[in-house]
């Protein structure tokens, strides 16, 4: 995940809230959980291809 591409987007949050919040300052992206679990996991790949900016990397 990359703040620097973030554009506040939110479709992570909406997405894995478990995993994805966003800053109530600036909007921009907060990882909430680094190592999601197998479950989880899956959400946090749904993210990275709904996010616009491309911000969000799953390994
Ligand atoms: S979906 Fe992408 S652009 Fe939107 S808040 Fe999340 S990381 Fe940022």
């Amino acid at each position: 995940m990359d703040r620097e591409y973030c554009v506040g987007a939110g479709m992570c949050a909406l997405t894995a809230p478990d995993i994805f919040d966003q800053d109530p300052d600036d909007g921009r992206v907060l990882l909430l959980d680094a190592r999601p679990s197998a479950h989880r996991h899956a959400a946090a790949r749904q993210a990275a291809q709904l996010c616009p900016a491309e911000a969000i990397a799953v390994p």
